[in-house]
């Protein structure tokens, strides 16, 4: 089980009988939050940090506990802020800045110089918030009784963030063949990647996938198949297609896990020695969390798994999608997104049908796919663009929508959406922005989740929503390019 280390501060000055007190506050405080939050984290509450070295302490052990990811501090009382200089500055854990009083209500009958002395957070967090923004510590601040369902809310986003952070920074992403030639979007810098989000970025030959290929039983085979015939509907008589799909996959898993991979890439320009392009593997996969970037892609891929991870306990849909065509009907614009083939069955609104149709580029066999119809509901589409000297988030809200007809011919998975705050608005702030034409897509997550990751990161974000003005956002731009120094 994850943790995370809840960790109250005071001082000296305060004498035994009053430190014990708030110490006991403070692991009360924690044992209500782990009680709420115990299906996914474990809030364990620190002994009090009374001066430098108690604080440098506990910083150094919560930044090598490999099962912390991430700390809440309060300051039950004045904590006099040069003490966590040293802590802070070691600090390598996503930080929440609790700003909570163990009583809710003032007792205005009782209340004395003791009562008032022991309960000043009011005091002690703004002397704490104040030595966190001098040292440009990027955090969640979040205000309130901590019993209250709003403060809850805060506290639960931000371990959904912390476990995505968490599991970012062990990720390794596989790359099956290099980027698309020439496409500029979805290619990056990936040193700095693996840097600022730990994403261990490495190319693998598509022969060495094409030996375990080879290896995998009929057995095996039969399994996999299994797995399909009960997640989908086979609606195809090419059952050899559909059995080079189950193969693929199977040496895909026997790959990943002893590379310890959990993202991959990979090309319909370099399937040397492979019959088909990945495509129900690849949509079978996602719907696992297995992170997935078509055309070597690795931005999307690792971004899709590290989002994924980070709806794990929430209802909704994640996965890759790519923008694909429009319906430009005045005013009642629409978006059309799909892809050759790998969009994630999370999204079916149906039984996907696994269904085998040409596909008119790359030279290879018929491959099986999953078809379906997408559902509606609000969500988010985000995507990672690298800007040369730093990386910028996009997120858009949008609106998913059920497809207005059928679209019997069209042989691949599709999602429509609607654009916020208007069509016209939504596509050229994306533009304006440099979003890609891959990007993640989830109903699970808000864009206040992108948010949290962007600033925990230290990431660029852009948003557009229902309040996006053009004229604004485009100054907004012009802003970023100045204060990042490029321009
Ligand atoms: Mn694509």
């Amino acid at each position: 089980m994850k943790k995370i280390y809840f960790i109250t501060g005071s001082q000296d000055l305060y004498g035994d009988d009053t430190l014990r007190q708030a110490e006991r506050n403070g692991k009360e405080i924690a044992s209500f939050l782990s009680e709420k939050l115990n299906e996914k984290v474990c809030i364990e509450g620190m002994p009090i940090v009374r001066n430098r070295d108690e604080a440098e302490n506990c910083i150094i052990t919560a930044n090598s506990d490999k099962a912390c990811i991430g700390v809440i501090l309060w300051m039950h009382t004045f904590s006099p802020a040069k003490m966590w200089i040293k802590a802070l500055q070691t600090l390598n854990k996503p930080l929440l800045h609790l700003h909570t009083q163990f009583n809710e209500k003032l007792p205005y009958d009782n209340i004395d110089m003791d009562f008032m002395n022991l309960n000043q957070s009011a005091h002690g967090d703004r002397e704490f918030g104040f030595i966190c923004t001098r040292l440009g510590i990027k955090r969640e601040v979040v205000v309130g009784y901590y019993k209250n369902k709003a403060v809850i809310d805060q506290i639960s986003r931000f371990v959904d963030v912390s476990l995505a952070i968490a599991f970012s920074k062990s990720l390794r992403v596989g790359m099956f063949g290099n980027n698309m030639r020439d496409v500029a979007v979805t290619d990056g810098d990936r040193v700095e990647s693996e840097i600022q989000y730990g994403w261990n970025v490495n190319y693998y030959g598509i022969g060495d996938l094409c030996d375990l290929i080879s290896e995998v039983s009929d057995e095996e085979i039969d399994q996999k198949m299994k797995e399909y015939t009960q997640k989908y509907e086979m609606d195809t008589d090419h059952v050899e297609a559909v059995r080079e799909q189950a193969k693929y996959e199977v040496a895909l898993e026997k790959f990943m896990q002893k590379e310890n991979i959990s993202a991959i890439t990979d090309t319909f320009e370099d399937l040397h020695g492979l019959r088909q392009l990945p495509g129900l593997a690849a949509q079978n996969l996602m719907s696992k969390g297995i992170g997935f970037g078509p055309e070597g892609d690795y931005k999307t891929s690792a971004l899709s798994a590290v989002l994924f991870e980070m709806a794990k306990y929430r209802d909704g849909a994640t996965g890759f999608t790519e923008d694909y065509t429009y319906d430009l009907t005045d005013g009642e614009e629409m978006e059309l997104a799909s892809h050759m083939l790998e969009v994630s069955p999370v999204f079916s609104k149906n039984t996907p049908k696994i269904q085998v149709h040409p596909l008119g580029i790359g030279g290879k066999s018929d491959p099986a796919r999953l078809v379906f119809d997408g559902i509606s509901g609000e969500g988010v589409a985000v995507c990672m663009v690298d800007m040369g000297n730093r990386f910028r988030l996009i997120c858009a809200d949008i609106t998913l929508i059920d497809q207005p007809k059928p679209m019997p011919k069209l042989p691949v998975a599709r999602l429509m959406w609607k654009l916020k705050p208007d069509f016209k608005t939504g596509a050229a702030a994306w533009i304006y922005a440099g979003g890609a034409h891959h990007a993640v897509v989830s109903t699970a997550l808000t864009s206040e989740d992108i948010r949290l990751f962007a600033k925990l990161t230290n990431t660029e974000l852009v948003m557009i929503d229902e309040k996006t003005d053009l004229n604004m956002f485009e100054k907004n731009l012009e802003l970023l390019e100045i204060i990042s120094g490029k321009r």
